[in-house]
């Protein structure tokens, strides 16, 4: 990027402490969490921005977007830079919009909808919407970092979606405001289904700089762990607390032996050999679940309240995406895939990865109910890695038996698999962002020639 542009978008903010050009800080937040596959590794290391530029509010995500319109510069938006696909790593160079500095909460509304800003963290979120009676209804395992405009662009589910679905469901996002990449970048409002078009695009078709999220009422939570001999029986317990709707949960998690042993902090509550679950259930119910649990032969290595984010043990600190985190500390050739199964041949699945790829494939679920109410088995499995042919080939087995996978290890919202197949996303790129200059590369559908004819 030529230095004169540096120099005219600092003039267009009047405050050059939000014009950050050290190639040591760009470097930094031209980074996510894109490590934890080998293969986006091998693609991404070395790709960096030329300058971060941190708006403070909507006129200036205007301003810097006419000017990169104007001149042909490629923007990408940055919230905490904790997703896992490289989607927020520039391919191009240009401009890395930070979006970290408009983090405000403009009110919780008494119907339990928070309207935000998009570089609010998810932890604040939380907090806040439960000194006033609501609750995040789902949060990633990042929620303490992870923006909430990050989460809109790159995110999907997490704690809580076992009861309330992930993000695309239920219209939990019940609108947003983008702003567009145009000669004279507009402010959109989007409703309803309308949402869909920009969630999950990674930040490709235009910015979001408001977000109406719903929550729902806050949970008295208790956490609790527990021990089965095998993992099928952990699987059959997890499974009937999960589909059951009269447990008030939000996390159900359980892991097959060994991934409890990468749990350092956590280590004397997963007995050597055994499956262990990880459970955030109604405080009021806690003593039934465990009895409930020993009565199928489960052991409770662990039982605690749960007092906010800043509890220890915070067993959410081992689930979703966080349990592969754990696994490459033990052993930096761990990967993950993000699977779901079949909730009717769920057993026969698991039966034949085993069979074929025996503990080079280690099971972590995650249940969440999908957005027609069925209880899925969402699973981010704990995978060794070899090669990448060897990745690809228990990627295709898994999709020959019926598991859903959304592959996170390419860098792409099609290959990501959470593309929609009736193109809105794309449609909203090629209106929004004609010359393609909106993290370019990662929507590779999307051909600015086909627009410009
Ligand atoms: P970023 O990484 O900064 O951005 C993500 C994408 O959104 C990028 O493409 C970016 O360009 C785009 N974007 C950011 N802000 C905007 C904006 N204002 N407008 C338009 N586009 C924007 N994810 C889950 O869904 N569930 C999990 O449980 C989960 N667990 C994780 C655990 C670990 C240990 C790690 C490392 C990651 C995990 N993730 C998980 C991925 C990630 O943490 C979350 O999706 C998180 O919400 C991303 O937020 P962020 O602010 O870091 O986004």
């Amino acid at each position: 990027m030529e230095p004169r542009h540096a120099a005219a978008i600092t003039a267009l903010l009047g405050d050059p402490a939000r014009v950050l050009s050290n190639p040591q800080t760009v470097e930094q937040l031209s980074r996510d969490f894109y490590w934890y596959s080998p293969v986006l590794r091998k693609q991404l290391d070395g790709k960096v921005g030329d300058l971060v530029v941190q708006p403070v509010n909507v006129a200036e995500v205007q301003a810097i977007l006419r000017y990169c319109h104007a001149h042909d510069v490629p923007v990408t938006a940055r919230g905490a830079g904790t997703g896992n696909y490289g989607q927020a790593v520039p391919l191009y160079g240009g401009v890395v919009l930070d979006l970290a500095r408009m983090d405000r909460i403009e009110q919780i509304l008494p119907d339990g909808v928070a309207v935000c800003e998009p570089g609010v963290r998810l932890g604040v979120l939380e907090n806040e919407a439960r000194k006033v009676g609501w609750e995040l209804r789902c949060y990633p395992s990042t929620i303490i970092k992870a923006s909430l405009g990050g989460f809109l662009g790159g995110g999907s589910g997490g704690i809580g979606s076992v009861a309330h679905g992930n993000l695309r469901d239920y219209q939990t996002v019940r609108a947003l405001e983008v702003v567009t990449m145009e000669a004279e970048p507009r402010v959109v409002l989007h409703e309803g289904d309308a949402v869909h078009d920009i969630l999950h695009a990674w930040g490709t078709n235009g910015i979001v700089t408001r977000i109406w999220l719903a929550l729902t009422p806050a949970v008295e939570w208790s956490q609790c762990a527990i021990a089965f001999d095998t993992f099928d029986a952990a699987f059959d317990f997890s499974e009937r607390i999960a589909a059951d709707p009269a447990w008030t949960k939000r996390l159900v998690t359980p892991f097959e032996w060994p991934i409890p042993s990468f749990f350092t902090p956590v280590k004397q509550y997963a007995p050597e050999g055994k499956a262990l679950i990880f459970f955030m259930i109604a405080a009021s119910q806690c003593a039934d679940l465990e009895a409930a649990a020993r009565k199928q032969g489960g052991e409770v290595t662990y039982s605690g309240a749960y007092l906010g984010l800043r509890t220890r043990p915070l067993l959410s600190d081992y689930t979703w995406n966080h349990t592969t985190l754990w696994a490459m500390r033990s052993d930096d050739a761990y990967t993950y895939l993000q699977c779901a199964f079949d909730p009717v041949t769920v057993r026969d699945q698991m039966r034949r990865l085993k069979e074929r790829f025996g503990n080079e494939i280690l099971f972590h679920v995650e249940f969440w109910k999908s957005g027609d109410g069925r209880m899925i088995p969402g699973a981010i499995p704990v995978v060794h890695y070899t090669t990448e042919e060897r990745l690809n080939d228990m990627i295709a087995f898994c999709r020959e038996i019926g598991v859903f996978v959304a592959n996170p290890h390419v860098n792409n919202v099609e290959g990501g698999g959470r593309y929609r197949a009736d193109n809105v996303q794309l449609l909203a790129k090629q209106r929004y962002d004609p010359k393609g200059l909106l993290n370019p590369g990662k929507m590779i559908t999307f051909k600015p020639e086909e627009i410009t004819r």
